[in-house]
């Protein structure tokens, strides 16, 4: 860890609050202990009441700075963070793996994903482009446009402990909004590292203080503080669905907007039709890649009762030759859970399973033994089970893959849309008409529906977000910027006279 601080130049005891340089922090302090080794790589000093105060009140002072500089301007700041995430991309991403065990490529993939989104950004600070209608009335012009909203609190999950943060902030700014990130205590060493490196390029454009702010700290002194705060016009949050009611709640109450990214419940249909390789080398990827513990990872496989035997024997064969250790080392494939919590919540899960008569197929085991002595790493799980199991019904957040057998297309996607959360989905087949179906408004009710592509990896370029229980927020591409701006429809009137809309006659005379 020694070379990656001094690279990154954090220290092992930090400050967990700041508006673009760290402040005296007054809450308890957060030791970081590493999944991978059980070793603590660094002391934060929590934010307190007090230091939320002074931190949104520079978000709030420094809005009215930032929201004047013309977007293309904001855009190339953007642009400058962007590339100095590009010269630190390897220390952050081995950051990333140190604090919540991804292996080193989705590390660094992680870090990458901020790139694209300042790039993304920094293109769409052009285009912030609104509507112009035909009025009814004669001589008037009518027409929308886009002003910045105000300070938008950012709250983060733990398995996305930088890019969740960049999918918001980099389109806030351009927009013309500050910043105030809250994110999660069990990786506070991603968010300092990745805010200090833009500070750094906000300071050499002479930007006043206040922009992009950080406040780590408790629920109960920043985080219920954030969600109550009338200053903060936004609340974008990402986690559990359990979270997201809470935040929905308590935003709604001030009239406050949120943009909710929850919990998912991903599943992946293969059909006879299906290239079967393919769709193994996607099943594998979407339910071990980062141990289970992507909100797109694959937690069902809905496969057709003549080929499930096949695939899944295929899927058992590949999960055995799994390599589990160290995310650094580059043969390794699954790293560890992010903590033992999350290790008794996959135990839990499986007793259940065992309680509904599920057969485990494979793994479900907490390793021990070397480096495994942090009881934080598993064996990837398969199991079968009935599609309407109640275990099945939620988003157990380790690699837990359920298959699930079914005999028609309908059936198939009657399973699919049977759990409450509705974020990604993948279908295998060749067949333009399962596909098609799958993609029609008959089909899969997530926000994400892929064909011949798993439920895990999407690219920035698209809106990211779900349905029903994942909270219908979206996020990074396609138009998502709108949700962080203020629209206004404005009219001109030209003519010398005073038509009413709708015809109406107010006479005077
Ligand atoms: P979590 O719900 O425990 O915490 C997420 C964040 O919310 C943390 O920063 C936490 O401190 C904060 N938080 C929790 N309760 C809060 C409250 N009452 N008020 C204010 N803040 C509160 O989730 P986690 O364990 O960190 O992350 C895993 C979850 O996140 C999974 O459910 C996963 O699917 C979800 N997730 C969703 C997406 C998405 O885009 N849909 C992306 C990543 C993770």
């Amino acid at each position: 860890m020694g070379s990656i601080s001094e690279r990154l130049r954090i220290s092992k005891t930090l400050d967990g609050a700041g508006s673009g340089c760290f402040i005296k922090c007054t809450g308890p302090v957060i030791n970081s202990i590493s999944p991978v080794n059980g070793a603590v790589i660094g002391t934060t000093r929590s934010a307190g009441k007090k230091d939320y105060e002074k931190v949104t009140e520079k978000a709030f002072m420094a809005f009215k700075a930032w929201s004047l500089i013309p977007a293309p301007k904001r855009g190339d700041i953007v642009r400058q963070i962007g590339d100095a995430f590009r010269t630190h991309k390897k220390d952050l991403g081995e950051l990333i793996s140190m604090e919540v065990g991804k292996i080193r490529a989705e590390g660094e993939g992680e870090v990458q994903e901020m790139i694209d989104m300042a790039d993304f950004a920094t293109g769409q600070s052009r285009m912030l482009y609104g509507l112009s209608m035909h009025s009814e009335r004669p001589d008037h012009r009518m027409y929308e446009q886009w002003h910045p909203l105000g300070p938008v609190g950012v709250i983060t999950a733990f398995n996305f402990p930088m890019a969740v943060w960049a999918w918001n902030a980099m389109i806030a700014l351009i927009a013309g909004n500050t910043v105030i990130w809250n994110p999660s205590s069990k990786a506070p060493l991603s968010a300092i590292a990745a805010t200090k490196i833009a500070w750094d390029v906000l300071k050499r454009n002479d930007v006043p203080e206040g922009v992009l702010n950080l406040v780590i700290g408790s629920r109960k002194d920043i985080g219920e503080n954030l969600l109550r705060d009338r200053r903060v016009p936004l609340i974008s949050a990402t986690g559990s669905v359990e979270m997201g009611r809470h935040i929905a709640k308590t935003v709604a109450e001030r009239l406050g907007r949120s943009i909710l990214e929850l919990g998912g419940n991903n599943a992946v249909i293969v059909t006879p039709k299906a290239d079967l390789e393919t769709a193994l080398r996607a099943i594998l990827f979407g339910a071990v890649g980062t141990a289970g513990q992507r909100c797109t990872t694959t937690r069902r496989l809905i496969v057709h009762k003549d080929i499930a035997k096949k695939l899944t024997d295929a899927l058992v064969k590949a999960y055995r030759k799994i390599r589990i250790g160290n995310p650094l080392d580059e043969h390794v494939l699954m790293g560890p859970l992010i903590d033992r919590e999350a290790v008794n919540a996959m135990q839990k899960a499986l007793k259940k399973i065992k309680e509904h008569k599920g057969r485990i197929l494979y793994g479900g085991k907490v390793l021990s033994g070397g480096i495994y002595n942090t009881g934080t790493y598993v064996t990837p799980c398969i199991c079968e089970v009935k599609h309407d199991t109640p275990v099945v019904m939620e988003e157990t957040f380790a690699p837990l893959l359920y298959i699930i057998r079914y005999s028609t297309i309908e059936e198939a996607v009657k399973y699919h849309n049977a759990v409450p959360q509705g974020l990604s989905s993948g279908i295998f087949t060749n067949d333009l008409k399962e596909a098609e179906f799958f993609l029609s408004n008959r089909g899969s009710d997530c926000g994400i529906a892929n064909v011949n592509i798993g439920t895990s990896g999407a690219e920035i370029g698209g809106a990211f977000g779900g349905e029903k229980d994942t909270g219908g927020g979206r996020e990074a591409g396609s138009d998502a910027w709108k949700a962080y701006m203020r629209r206004q429809t404005c009219t001109v009137n030209w003519s010398g006279k005073l038509p009413l809309s709708q015809g109406i006659t107010f006479g005077m005379d």
